[in-house]
């Protein structure tokens, strides 16, 4: 921590932060003992406005949270000493304002020097309560990773092999409509529209591929790959598909290998929506097609 006033240098400290707590802990209770400092500077007399800079975006909206976090009794010190501050004449300005870190930022280097240095000083965390939830976290991870590396080779676990597990939700999760993404999990799953699906659990429905419906003794089984790969019914955006993943049309090709999260998601995502492919009608999604017709009026 660096304090300048009017230019000058006036305080710098820095405190060693220990092995047993985190970076989020340090930027925290760094900005508490800059708020500490600044108490005191003011106490002296004659400052009319304080500004605080910090590169940590999490720690400058967390510093003046005061509920429940794991870095709350940094934000308790940091509020009561502000608080301290502003009841005190002649009632100051004072503002909180996130810095770029490493931009050649002058104060922000200097923080850093100053750091690198305290690195070695005693530390003054104990252990802390957002280092704790980030070893639950690894360790949670970590029993995940094997479980998922455990798992026998099914149709549904060839997914792991190209998409990586993680428990936090995916960008592409995020903004891929609702209805997509279930046909695309249902593409990777097996468990969808399809007729190889209709005759694994032995369902009512037809197996074939209404594209083979004019040559009734060659039917055509409504796979997943004669979808992805062939089906005329589909000609038309396939190239969504084919222009994303090369080798798609290779015999030893799987669908499974869509789930690379570079290029072949996004496109299997378009190809879907464009398509249709994989709806129970072949057609593509329209909301009306799950609303339940209108009621007949009551008669009067
Ligand atoms: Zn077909």
């Amino acid at each position: 921590m660096v304090c300048y006033r009017e230019g000058e240098i006036v305080e710098s400290f820095a405190m060693g932060a220990g092995r047993h707590s985190t970076v989020f802990d340090a930027e925290m209770f760094a900005l508490a003992h800059a708020a500490k400092k600044a108490r005191d500077i003011y106490s002296l007399g004659n400052i009319s406005s304080i500004h605080f800079f910090t590169d940590s975006s999490s720690a400058a909206s967390m510093i003046v949270d005061p509920s429940a976090h794991p870095a709350q009794l940094a934000s308790t010190l940091f509020i009561r000493h502000i608080s301290h501050i502003l009841d005190s004449p002649p009632h100051p300005l004072i503002t909180l304002e996130w810095s770029p870190g490493h931009s050649g930022v002058t104060g922000n280097e200097e923080a850093d020097r100053i750091a690198k240095e305290g690195t070695a000083n005693p530390s003054v965390l104990h252990t802390t309560v957002a280092y704790i939830k980030q070893r639950a976290n690894q360790s949670i991870n970590e029993a995940w990773q094997r479980q998922v590396r455990g798992l026998a080779k099914t149709e549904g676990t060839k997914l792991l092999e190209v998409y990586p597990v993680s428990r936090i939700p995916t960008a592409f999760f995020k903004s891929t409509p609702r209805e997509i993404f279930g046909r695309i999990t249902q593409t990777f799953t097996g468990h969808g529209y399809t007729g190889e699906y209709y005759k694994r659990m032995h369902l009512e429905e037809s197996p074939w591929c209404p594209c083979s419906r004019d040559n009734p003794d060659a039917p055509i089984l409504m796979t997943r790959l004669h979808i992805l790969q062939e089906c005329a019914r589909y000609h038309e955006h396939r190239h969504i598909l084919t222009e994303a993943v090369q080798d798609i049309t290779n015999p030893t090709w799987q669908p499974h290998l869509l789930a690379k999260p570079k290029r072949s998601l996004p496109a299997l995502a378009k190809f879907l929506d464009k398509s249709g492919a994989f709806t129970k009608l072949g057609i593509p999604f329209h909301i009306d097609l799950i609303l339940p017709p209108p009621r007949d009026p009551r008669p009067p």
